[in-house]
């Protein structure tokens, strides 16, 4: 059986519920508080969010964060075929060099960083493996890839083939071979939200929360005194259940890497849409990552990151390269037990559900 989905817009739902909830149900307040404003539209493929106690914040971010989130898809969309992306894509192995915008380069930067501290586990010009696996295309294999095409699309997805060159002063990025493709759909959206963040500091917002596809970032609290923004980590297996929450402090960001979001199924065999880049072959024995980082690009690249790394590997990486960051484990059998990192379990509340 065939099977392709999409159920990240859908995941958290109920997390917004248990925000909502928390914001609405202040225990010792003897009067009412507000409600808390929450917009949601859609961009970048998925669904974006602001969300604050008040209704002016809320308005005036999410006008800061659409305006941010429409240019990052306009340069980083892997579907648009006008976007910066798509063009270097297409060069791909033309000699041309295509200029592209630091926003562009931040991406390419984080992303190719973390190739090298992941040892290849993550990256970012695994394209044309996605695409065997059916992951950024409009079709879906009826059985595993052909392993000569796998071989053939994995060897393109080579870092030193990738340049960035000056044209005229400004950066250009350029792909040596044919058939090369970058994607940023681990990274971009976590970007994409720094950039509304930031935005949002400058012109003096607070006491808010921004949210692009799962990937969340506090600015201020939700109350006064509430000390952030209550979050919760799902059951991978059974939606409406929460098994841990998580105070999330003003500036850090949430984001979370599942195999529930996107997959493939070949055979009766569910493939996640986490490919290990060591490997070419899509990520087993993990559900749920979550992490939190001090921002949401590298908790984004991190989610996706320590998906494929798994426990043992991934708290080497955070020890070694990322000491500000937390993150949790789901193990893709039920019932859903969490295995978090040491300070992860310090921030982690297990019991606060009914
Ligand atoms: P996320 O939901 O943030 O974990 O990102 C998943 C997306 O990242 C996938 O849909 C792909 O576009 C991309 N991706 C899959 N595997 C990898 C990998 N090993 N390294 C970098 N990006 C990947
Ligand atoms: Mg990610």
């Amino acid at each position: 059986m065939l099977m392709f989905t999409d159920r990240k817009k859908y995941y958290f739902a109920p997390v917004f519920a248990l925000l909502f909830c928390h914001a609405i149900l202040a225990p010792g307040c003897s009067r009412r508080p507000a409600r808390i404003s929450r917009l949601q539209w859609c961009s970048m493929g998925t669904f974006a969010a602001v969300q604050s106690a008040d209704s002016d914040t809320a308005e005036r971010l999410r006008t800061v964060a659409a305006t941010r989130f429409s240019q990052i898809e306009t340069e980083l969309s892997a579907w648009d075929p006008e976007s910066t992306l798509s063009q270097v894509n297409r060069a791909a192995g033309s000699d041309r060099a295509v200029p592209v915008s630091d926003a562009f380069l931040d991406v390419l930067r984080i992303a190719t960083t973390m190739n090298h501290h992941s040892a290849g586990a993550f990256n970012p010009l695994l394209g044309p493996v996605l695409h065997l696996w059916g992951f950024g295309s409009e079709t879906t294999p009826t059985a595993t890839p052909d392993r000569h095409a796998l071989h053939q699309a994995f060897s393109l997805a080579e870092c030193s083939a990738l340049s960035i060159v000056a044209i005229d002063g400004h950066p250009a990025v350029k792909l040596a071979r044919p058939g090369m493709r970058l994607d940023f759909g681990a990274v971009a959206k976590g970007y994409a939200v720094d950039l509304a963040w930031q935005d949002a500091q400058r012109q003096g917002l607070s006491n808010a929360l921004i949210d692009l596809g799962g990937n969340l970032r506090a600015l201020g609290e939700a109350r006064p005194g509430r000390g952030g923004w209550l979050t919760g980590v799902k059951d991978p297996f059974n939606p409406d259940r929460l098994i841990a929450r998580l105070l999330l402090r003003d500036g850090e960001a949430v984001a979370t890497s599942g195999n529930y979001e996107r997959f493939v199924e070949i055979n009766g065999e569910r493939c996640a849409h986490i490919i290990d880049g060591r490997t070419a072959m899509p990520v087993k024995g993990i559900a749920a990552v979550t992490v939190i980082a001090p921002d949401a690009a590298t908790a984004d690249a991190l989610s996706t990151a320590l998906f494929i790394l798994g426990a043992e590997q991934g708290e080497r990486l955070l020890a070694d390269h990322y000491p500000d960051s937390l993150a949790l484990w789901i193990p893709d059998r039920q019932p859903a037990a969490i295995i978090a990192s040491e300070k992860m379990e310090v921030r982690l509340d297990r019991t606060a559900f009914p």
